[in-house]
């Protein structure tokens, strides 16, 4: 191909590593890859085969080593040192499944060229528009290429441009042996939006002594600081009897988990009513009869102390609750779910340090806002392998306001590059 017809052929403002982020990322996301927290398999939805599968042929493709898919669901493969000097291996992971929390079938990506500013309607649902007055961000994106859902979907960037960005980083390392890097890993995880995407044998098959995840949201963001997460399952069993011979008998299950959620506290420790650094507790779940009742919660906290306080606080809940009715049995379970990573991170910053550089190096100013959430990167680095967490640009997930900039994730494949190179 000529250099003018090159030219004329795609959009004046768009780079090579623009022109394959965007076509990945609108492929990957035509495919339906939600997790199901329901499912006890792994992974939880055979529709994540369906992208994983493709990405091992893509990797073999692209010329990397050892590629393999494993019996959970993990999609791991080599980029081989270009260098002979010893320097760490570093990892780079993105997640394949999207979100559980909205409709994630038969997304249809849109392509807004060149956004010229001002409010992006979303044709299969004309209420919901993407306003830079509501969402500033969008209002710096003046110039770039913003993909979106149709309106009645999510888009799946989350995480579907980090495995944008991961592939197109590994083709583009694998074209250039010139460029000198030690050995990387990839890998591709399921299931990191109902909390399973790190399997106990992932840090053994990853062999990397660092790991980055490809999960963050805007330009520059570098997260070393995550919620630690505990989970509440909270059980109430009542006694049941014909309601026609109840009198002074039957014991309501369904009255006393509703004791239970209204003696929570409601204006205060939700996550409605809090931000920054503050934890709460989320009733997500309720279901049941009269004769027993689920409740289930999701405990958060940046800090273990506020984390066990407000275990302590359900319990407590419960234990009045319960006194209440001795003739029912009501039980709280409180299981550990991941840890802030900080906590490890701390004691060895080099890994966010060299993020950093590589974005200054990329004249990005690197931001650090700890995440009101985990990543799978808060398990791996409890279990050993450091894994802060990098920007892609993603904005507005889980919801059909989610929209990316094709521009946002070149530069994060740019720091990429270059932070393979730093190590
Ligand atoms: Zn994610």
């Amino acid at each position: 191909m000529s250099a003018t017809a090159r030219v004329n052929a795609v959009p004046a403002k768009q780079s090579e590593l623009d022109r394959e982020l965007e076509e990945r990322l609108v492929r990957y996301v035509r495919i339906d890859t939600q997790s199901d927290e329901r499912s006890t398999s792994s992974p939880s939805t055979d529709t994540q085969y369906d992208l994983l599968r493709l990405l091992v042929e893509e990797l073999r493709s692209i010329g990397a080593e050892d590629v393999r898919l494993t019996d959970y669901g993990a999609v791991l493969a080599t980029i081989p040192a270009t260098t002979q000097s010893p320097v760490p291996t570093i990892a780079l992971l993105a997640h394949v499944d999207t979100a559980p929390a909205f409709d994630g079938t038969g997304v249809k990506p849109i392509v807004h060229r060149a956004y010229a500013g001002g409010d992006i309607r979303l044709p299969d649902a004309p209420d919901v528009v993407l306003s830079p007055t509501r969402f500033p961000y969008l209002g710096t994106k003046v110039g770039d290429d913003i993909i979106t859902a149709s309106g009645t979907t999510l888009l799946g960037a989350d995480d579907k441009a980090g495995v944008a960005i991961v592939m197109t980083v590994a083709h583009h390392l694998l074209r250039h042996p010139d460029l000198p890097h030690g050995p990387i890993r990839i890998a591709f995880t399921p299931d990191e939006e109902i909390g399973r995407g790190v399997h106990p044998n992932l840090p053994d098959d990853l062999k990397a002594d660092v790991a980055y995840t490809l999960d963050g949201a805007e330009l520059g963001e570098i997260v070393h600081e995550t919620f630690s997460a505990d989970k509440a399952e909270v059980r109430v069993e009542g006694v049941a009897i014909h309601p026609g011979q109840a009198k002074d008998t039957l014991v309501n299950a369904l009255h006393l988990a509703a004791r239970i959620v209204t003696a929570l506290p409601h204006v205060t420790l939700t996550p409605e009513t809090t931000a920054g650094r503050e934890g709460f507790i989320h009733v997500y779940e309720m279901s049941g009869t009269a004769a027993v009742a689920d409740l289930h919660f999701i405990l958060r906290d940046f800090e273990l102390e506020g984390l066990a306080a407000h275990g302590n606080l359900l319990q407590q809940v419960c234990a009045t609750v319960q006194a209440t009715e001795p003739r029912a049995r009501i039980t709280c379970t409180v299981t550990p779910q991941y840890r802030n990573m900080r906590y490890w991170l701390e004691q060895d910053m080099r890994p966010v340090e060299l993020a950093r550089e590589a974005c200054r190096a990329m004249g990005i100013a690197p931001i650090s806002t700890p995440t009101r959430g985990g990543t799978d990167g808060s398990r791996l680095t409890e279990m050993g392998v450091p894994t802060p967490n990098l920007f892609t640009g993603m904005q507005n997930i889980h919801g059909p306001h989610e929209w990316i900039s094709v521009q946002d994730m070149a530069r994060a494949a740019e720091v990429c590059v270059k932070l393979v190179q730093l190590w």
